[in-house]
């Protein structure tokens, strides 16, 4: 990338970053939260390793992908202090391998096998897991069943190198922000049933265009890729990518 576009893109992403930070002290002045008890996962899957080299240059290195290969691919290609990588999209478990290793937090837990996989796999530290919930019932979206939770999370119990932190979910899409409010209600009132795994109380849910009401809904974690990109030009973005 030309030195003029990376610069660009710098600028863009620390502004919009600084955008991202504001709307979630403001949501949490609302609803009487401590800021520091949500965590902000910055997903990168729109660009490439510019626009994770501007994020890790905030200081922000908690940075999420949907795509196993990217991970792989961009740990190996930026430079400068390591992002901690946060699997956010359904993780296929002929995949796991490679990436078990690297990951420092799995958002989409969805199946025993890919549990198990990565039971294996996992050296050093446990990883942490959060385990994803179809809240809409949504034929084409992964993650368990609201009724099988209880089940699915028992049978995780014997794992010792995975950590339960919570729940997950990607609520159905619809323009209107508050439209995701009762799915984001849902999960939280699903957090009792991982009483097997000692009750962790982790709820990561809210994305760009509803951060707010994850916020005020008990969200732990929100994941936003979206609102980092406002005034970075397509050409830029897509160039990125294509280095990923
Ligand atoms: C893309 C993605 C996000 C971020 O969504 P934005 O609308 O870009 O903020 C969060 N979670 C998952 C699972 C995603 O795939």
């Amino acid at each position: 990338m030309a030195s003029s576009a990376a610069r660009a893109l710098r600028e863009a992403v620390h502004a919009n970053l600084g955008r991202v930070r504001d709307r979630l002290a403001a949501a949490c002045a609302k609803a009487g939260r401590d800021p520091a008890s949500i965590s902000l996962v910055l997903v990168t899957k729109y660009g490439g390793p510019s626009l994770v080299e501007a994020l890790v240059a905030e200081g922000a290195l908690d940075l999420g992908e949907a795509r196993s290969e990217r991970i792989v691919r961009l740990d190996a290609t930026v430079a400068g202090p390591r992002p901690r990588w946060h699997m956010v999209g359904h993780l296929q478990r002929n995949k796991a391998n490679k990436v078990a290793p690297i990951l420092s937090v799995l958002h989409s837990l969805d199946s025993l096998e890919l549990a198990k996989k990565l039971d294996e796999r996992r050296q050093g530290a446990p990883l942490p897991v959060y385990v994803e919930v179809n809240t809409g019932g949504e034929e084409q979206k992964s993650g368990v069943a609201p009724g099988e939770l209880e089940a699915f999370v028992r049978s995780l119990a014997p794992l010792a190198n995975l950590r339960v932190q919570g729940l997950m979910t990607m609520p159905p899409d619809t323009d209107d922000p508050a439209g995701a409010r009762p799915y984001f209600a849902k999960l939280r009132e699903l957090l009792p049933r991982l009483a097997a795994l000692g009750a962790p109380r982790g709820l990561s849910m809210g994305m760009s265009h509803d951060l707010e009401v994850a916020v005020e809904e008990g969200a732990t974690t929100v994941r936003v890729g979206r609102a980092l990109l406002d005034g970075i030009e397509d050409e830029v973005l897509r160039e990125d990518r294509e280095r990923a």
